[in-house]
Formats: structure tokens, sequence, C-alpha cells
């Protein structure tokens, strides 16, 4: 088996640690910060403390960890950065270090051990849904289930989506042909869309159907790797990294293309650090939005015809498809869908509050964050509020719901499925 290179460790970012000029421009864009306003909270302090723990000048105490992981891994402070310091980069370092010397926490070691096992992640989801009943109620009237009794780590009025009956690679061939002169694209889905939402991967078969294009669903595919990152456990995050490495590099495929934002900037990320063989594979991983309008899909919908009926729906932004500046390829999709009234909500670039494991740890604060977005949704009077990133779509159903709002979430793909299968039936 091929040899790659592991993710970096905190000192291989001392040179970006010494970028950061304590400017402070950062204040003004953190999450937690905001809610905060303490210097540790905001990346400045965040690279602060990672400087100490590089220089073994700090002990890591419960008060110190809890430090490092009050942090969404936004990306917004890197992004706007006036000397581009990785900060969140550098604060995943700090969480493997802090792993390597003080070992993974409890709910680490289990995120881990799930991960990496496809058939436990599979038993698990299998007890899930079978005694669903049992340990679940519907939350009233709206979309999602709540815990009937308190559990490790989900706090009982937490919203969490049903587990899907089947996973969709399982109910997807490994090769979908299209035409000859289209491009051939690996479909890589994720863990949420595969086990929790396999109808989002529908509807991005569909879509990509309709453009003629030659899909690959590689059984052998995992998980990107981004819970693994966001709870410091790095030798995970390589073995994941392998995994799909070797599912990947055997297809002659143009574009790797991603309908989870999260999944788009860690398979990426994480492929770009393996070596030279994985940084081809990243450079091929687009994010589904992206793709099907460089593949000419806006013209194609132009052809649609008008809709009688219009609802209302707004779009929030993944943070990691904002950091890439993929922003105007999702509005331009629910822009040209005829059934669609599009509206813009307040801040739509602003994180979620989901934040991988930190709603684990912090659900208070997550909640917290979310509560501004739903005022934001609730703002524009719209009746469903689209996205691009199915770790979004959870918190923001969680969020409304704690809001007391009506308001349904879906994925941009959803829209656009349900508007192309008009044209199918004709109606
Ligand atoms: S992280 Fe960037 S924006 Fe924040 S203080 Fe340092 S240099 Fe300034
Ligand atoms: S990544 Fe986000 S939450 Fe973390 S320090 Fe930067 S802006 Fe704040």
């Amino acid at each position: 088996m091929k040899e790659l290179k592991k993710q970096p460790e905190l000192k291989d970012y001392a040179d970006d640690i010494k970028q950061c000029v304590k400017c402070g421009t950062c204040h003004a864009y953190c999450p937690i910060f905001d809610q905060e306003k303490r210097e540790p909270m905001v990346a400045r302090g965040k690279v602060t403390l990672a400087q100490t723990l590089l220089n073994g000048e700090v002990e890591i105490d419960k008060r110190f960890m809890e430090n490092i992981s009050k942090c969404l891994l936004c990306g917004t402070c890197a992004d706007k950065c006036p000397n581009l310091v990785p900060v969140d980069e550098i604060v995943m370092a700090s969480r493997r270090e802090i792993a390597k010397r003080k070992g993974l926490t409890l709910f680490g070691t289990g995120l881990s051990t799930t991960l990496k096992s496809p058939a436990l992640m599979k038993l698990m989801l299998w007890l899930g849904k079978t005694f669903s009943w049992l340990v679940f109620r519907k939350v009233p009237e709206k979309s999602g289930l709540r815990l009937r009794f308190p559990a490790p780590y989900i706090k009982r009025d937490r919203t969490i989506p049903k587990i899907a009956p089947n996973s969709f690679r399982d109910q997807h061939p490994e090769f979908i042909p299209g035409d000859k002169d289209k491009p051939q694209v690996v479909f890589f889905t994720g863990c949420m869309v595969n086990f929790m939402y396999p109808h989002i991967g529908d509807a991005a078969i569909r879509a990509l159907k309709f453009l003629g294009i030659n899909i690959h669903i590689p059984k052998e595919q995992g998980c990107c790797g981004v819970p693994a990152l966001s709870s410091g456990d790095g030798a995970t995050v390589d073995e994941l990294t392998r995994r799909n490495f070797n599912a990947l590099a055997g297809i002659e495929a143009d574009y790797i293309v991603t309908a989870c934002a999260s999944c788009n900037a860690g398979l990426r990320g994480n492929l770009k650090k393996t070596g030279e063989e994985g940084a081809v594979l990243a450079a091929k991983v687009i994010d589904i939005h992206r793709f099907l309008v460089d593949q000419g899909l806006g013209g194609k919908l132009a052809e649609l015809p008008p809709a009688e009926d219009k609802v209302r729906v707004t779009y929030h932004d993944p943070c990691h498809l904002r950091n890439q500046g993929i922003t105007r390829e999702p509005r331009a999709i629910l822009h040209a869908l005829p059934a669609v009234e599009f509206v813009e909500m307040k801040n739509a670039d602003q994180c979620c509050g989901l934040g991988g494991t930190f709603s684990v740890y912090h659900y208070g604060m997550s909640q917290k964050i979310g509560a501004k977005k739903a005022a934001a949704i609730a703002q524009t009077d719209a009746r469903l509020v689209a996205t691009a990133c199915p770790g979004c779509m959870m918190q923001l159903l969680d969020s409304i719901n704690h809001a007391g709002q009506d308001q349904q979430v879906c994925h941009v793909l959803e829209l656009l499925a349900s508007e192309l299968e008009k044209l199918d039936t004709g109606k």
C-alpha cells in the first residue's frame, strides 16, 4: 500500500504562527468572541495559545483545553486576516498536539472508533433506526427527532435528523453512464449524505444525469475526516484519508464532486497534505453547485416554463464554501428555479454555530449563535431556508425549532431536483 504523508504537526506551523502581528482585525469576525468577548476566544488569542503550547510554556490543564476547544473552525478569521494566518489549521494542529500529549477525550475515542469502521457505523445506524421508536420522539409537527431520555453528548432538546432506512451507496451502482462526450466524475458522498440524507444524494444524481455526466460512486470511499480533524485525532484523519486516496486514485475521473461543504473542504484539504499524487486528486475536488453551473446548468434551467406558484426561499452560506468564494453558484441555481422567489437574509455568510465537535462540547454557545441565524431567517418571511451542507441543515433545523419558528430546511439540490422532476412528468 502506498505511503502517504501524515497530518502536519504544530511545529510545522511555527512560521505561520509568527505571521500574526496581533493587529486585532479578527475581533470583528469571530462568532465566539462575539459571544464571550474574551481574548483567548478570538483568532489572535488562539495563535498566542498555540505559541505557548509550541514553546512548552503552558500546562495543558482543563482551562487551556477549553480555550482551544472553543473554536468553530469556521475559517472566517483566516479569510479576513491581512497576513493570511491559517488560524483554523493552527487550532486543529494544537488539538492534535494536546491529544498527543494527553490522549483523546472519551467522546473523541468513541468517534474515531466509529468513523474508522464502516461496519460499526452501519451497525450503530441500524440499531438507531430499528429502535428509533423507543429512543426518539418526533419533534411535534416538524421534521427531525429528539431523544426521549438524556444520553451522553446529545442534549435532550437537540433536534437530530432521522436515520435513513437504507444508505445512499447501498442503493446505487458504482457507475452510472452518461453521454460519451461529457465529463467523468466521482460522487463523493460523505457520511451525512450516505447515512442521514440519502435523498440529497439522489437529488445530486438527478442533476448530474440531467447534464449527461458519467458518475462513479465507489463503495470503498469513507468519511472525509472532518469530525476527526475537529476532535484532534490525527491518526484517524490519516487512516481515513488513505482509504479515500485508495478508493479514488484508480478512477479516471475529471472531477470529484461533493454535495457537502464540509466534505469538500475536508477531503480536498486532507488529500493535499498527503503528497504529490494526493494533491492531483485534491485539485479535482469541486462543489456540485460550482460544477453544475460551470457545465451550463443555468442555460438549461432558463428553458423551464414559468411556475404558477412560487415559494419564498432564503439561503445560508456554509463556511466551507464561503471561504472558497463559492457564494454565487448556489444562489444562481435558486434564482433560476421558476418556483422559487429568492430573498437574501441578513448576515447569510455568518457561521450557523455547528462547528463539528464544537456543538457537542459547547451546545449552549452553539445554540446562541444559531439563535442569531434563526432570527435572520425569520426576518425574511421565507418558507424555506436552503443551504449546501447537511451539517448546516441539521444546525439550522435545531435553531429554528428552538426559536419556535416554522420554516423548513432543505438542500439547494432538493429544490433543483424537484424542478427537474416536473420536466419528467410534464407538470
Ligand atoms: S490572526 Fe491575523 S487578523 Fe488576527 S491579529 Fe493575527 S494577523 Fe491580525
Ligand atoms: S475559526 Fe472561526 S471561531 Fe475559530 S477563531 Fe477563527 S473566527 Fe473564531
